[in-house]
């Protein structure tokens, strides 16, 4: 009896397994389709000078609209696709996308600053990324500064030869390269030394606790100090309070992203708060990051 009851538990377990496992298989091939039928987009969340409320920025943040299930987040698909390879042309669709985006805008007499996009580490295996950055870059007359890269840990960067002539061949490109979630998971202080980042981005775990941890006060203290003192400019992420945005700037962290100021929409929804392209004759000018 005991035996039996064990096997059907065992069972069950294996039930509970395999109906994980058919979900990936099944969320693999929904994403190989998605990728065919164009259901990945872009939205967009502002970069500001908390000191002024100017939008400096933006960041591209990948949506995937889902046929039946609406709009799913890359917290849902982007280590699915790290794993099964389909990073690279989720992430050849980004870098299009954010591109030709861009052009609208400017077409359209709009400009929202450099535009950052998130590339995973797996695609500075590709040998052939900044080429085809540089491509896509021709193709929608984007120039030097208009276009940023963030390194999302969500790998170790592995054979850091080909990561530096790449990163080394983007920056020749005119883009910058900022070190993302600083402060979690593998951004750590190795990858400043390697990297030698434009800029790095607090990840919110040290953001959220603001103003009363003392201790997250300490760690964004000593990262503004570390930042300073190597050149690196910093932007904090996750900025939902005006008592966050007010110890940030106590702190001299001026940079700033959050749903505080914007949350992640679509690019139509932005245009109107964009500045004037060209800018007018008198105008103050864009503030570039
Ligand atoms: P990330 O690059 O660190 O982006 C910041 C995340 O925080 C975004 O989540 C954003 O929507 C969210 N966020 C912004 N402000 C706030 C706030 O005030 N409070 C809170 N709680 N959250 C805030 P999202 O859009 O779900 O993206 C998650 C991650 O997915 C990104 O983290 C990035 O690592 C990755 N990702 C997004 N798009 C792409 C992409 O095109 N390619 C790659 N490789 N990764 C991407
Ligand atoms: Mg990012
Ligand atoms: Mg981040
Ligand atoms: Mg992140």
């Amino acid at each position: 009896r005991a035996k039996q009851l064990g096997r059907s538990r065992y069972s069950f377990f294996q039930q509970d397994m395999d109906a994980a496992a058919v979900q990936r298989m099944e969320l693999e091939r929904e994403l190989k389709l998605a990728l065919e039928r164009d259901e990945l987009l872009l939205h967009y969340q502002a970069v500001v000078d908390a000191r002024t409320g100017a939008w400096s920025g933006l960041e591209a943040l990948m949506r995937w609209q889902h046929p039946q299930r609406g709009l799913v987040m890359p917290g849902q698909f982007i280590e699915l696709a790290e794993e099964t390879g389909q990073i690279l042309d989720l992430g050849w669709s980004t870098i299009e996308q954010a591109c030709a985006q861009l052009a609208r805008w400017k077409a359209s007499g709009r400009h929202p600053g450099p535009i950052s996009i998130n590339l995973s580490a797996l695609q500075f295996r590709e040998p052939r990324l900044a080429e085809r950055i540089a491509e896509a870059m021709r193709r929608h007359a984007v120039t030097p500064g208009e276009l940023a890269i963030e390194l999302t840990e969500s790998s170790l960067l592995t054979d850091t030869d080909t990561v530096l002539q790449t990163l080394a061949r983007l920056s020749e490109l005119g883009l910058s390269l900022s070190v993302d979630d600083f402060g979690t998971g593998y951004s750590s202080l190795a990858y400043l030394k390697l990297l030698r980042p434009a800029r790095l981005k607090i990840d919110r775990a040290f953001v959220r606790d603001l103003p009363s941890s003392a201790d997250d006060r300490a760690l964004v203290r000593a990262m503004m100090g570390m930042a300073e003192a190597l050149g690196i400019d910093v932007v904090a992420e996750g900025v939902e309070t005006e008592a966050q945005r007010d110890a940030l700037l106590a702190l001299g962290c001026w940079q700033q992203q959050g749903y505080f100021y914007c949350r992640p929409q679509p690019a139509a929804a932005l245009a109107e708060r964009l500045a004037v392209w060209p800018p007018q004759a008198g105008a103050s000018r864009l503030a570039r990051g």
